[in-house]
């Protein structure tokens, strides 16, 4: 009699991916350790503990190291404090030549040709900045969410069977999990792209409108200074909401590939503004992967959506992963 994972598709081989250890408490405290490789064994239930002997197993929370985003976030944040700092002084410069050249200054209309050569070359500058440092800035933080997918998620199993179970390095990486990666890498790549038009566009609209109204400076100032902190804002909430999303991403697919399907949802705290939803009707709920819950209701024209923790915008809720089983003779 054994006792096998249960699965969507009816099983998996024990030693493949999920591995089903012989109980063994020296072995146990090895890989707690964090050095033994576990042997492939299937477990008899005559050796479980009576403790062990649970139909199924609930995880530890999935949750991603905040330090990964925090980091992503510093390389943007000194790329846009560049970028702002260059964009004052130019603006500063075109404009105080304008004031110091007294009667002999520039009409609207030079300036105007002035400022457009002017943002035309930040334009191309910044792009570039932000093109060069769009991919090493994503690649960094994917292979370090891919790190901590897999030492969490190996770490709630472990952990919620005592042992019983880990995971093997077969599971940690697959072809299909690359294209995960690849494609997170590349929509956080886009993103970072976006950062200098998240900047510039109303730094340029407020250029031309200060040209226009004649007060130059004085207008503008405000407006780069608030547009400075609006795009840091964004950029900080890209890099931890895109942190969180490429775990959950990566995590799921793993979570699949081993034959683990089912979750418990959790909302976390720490948002400021909480999805009523998911706070009260997701919150603490069961679900599949393979058959995810609507995560969004339909609204006006809005389709519904379905998907899992960590899904919409800034949502922060998280799944605590169940190992279950079934008997088999
Ligand atoms: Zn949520």
């Amino acid at each position: 009699m054994y006792f096998v994972a249960r699965t969507g598709t009816g099983g998996w081989s024990p030693g493949y991916n999920l591995i089903l250890k012989k109980y063994n408490h020296n072995q146990h405290k090895k890989s707690m350790g964090g050095t033994a490789i576990p042997t492939v064994k299937l477990m008899k239930k005559r050796i479980l503990k009576p403790r062990s002997q649970a139909s199924e197993y609930k995880g530890d929370k999935l949750m991603v190291s905040i330090s990964i985003g925090h980091r992503m976030n510093k390389r943007l944040q000194a790329a846009i404090d560049r970028m702002a700092k260059t964009t004052e002084r130019e603006l500063t410069r075109l404009f105080e030549r304008d004031v110091y050249a007294g009667s002999y200054g520039m009409d609207d209309e030079n300036i105007g040709s002035q400022a457009r050569m002017l943002f035309g070359r930040l334009w191309n500058q910044f792009e570039k900045m932000f093109a060069a440092i769009a991919y090493p800035v994503t690649k960094e933080m994917a292979v370090a969410v891919e790190r901590n997918s897999a030492v969490t998620l190996a770490g709630s199993i472990t952990k919620a069977t005592e042992g019983l179970f880990s995971l093997s390095a077969d599971a940690m990486m697959t072809a299909e999990l690359k294209e995960v990666i690849a494609a997170s890498v590349a929509k956080n790549v886009a993103l970072i792209k976006r950062v200098p038009a998240e900047y510039l566009s109303q730094i340029e609209t407020a250029a031309y409108q200060a040209i226009t109204t004649g007060r130059g400076l004085a207008d503008l100032k405000p407006a780069l200074a608030k547009q400075g902190v609006k795009v840091k804002n964004w950029a900080h909430n890209v890099s931890m909401d895109q942190t969180r999303k490429v775990y959950a991403d990566i995590t799921a697919h793993r979570m699949e590939s081993i034959g683990l399907d089912e979750y418990d949802w959790l909302h976390s705290g720490g948002s400021s503004k909480p999805r009523t939803y998911h706070q009260h009707v997701l919150n603490g709920r069961r679900f599949k992967l393979s058959d995810p819950p609507v995560i969004q209701m339909a609204k006006g024209k809005t389709p519904e959506v379905r998907g899992k923790p960590g899904d919409l915008v800034n949502c922060r809720c998280v799944m605590r992963p169940i190992v279950s089983f079934k008997r088999s003779t």
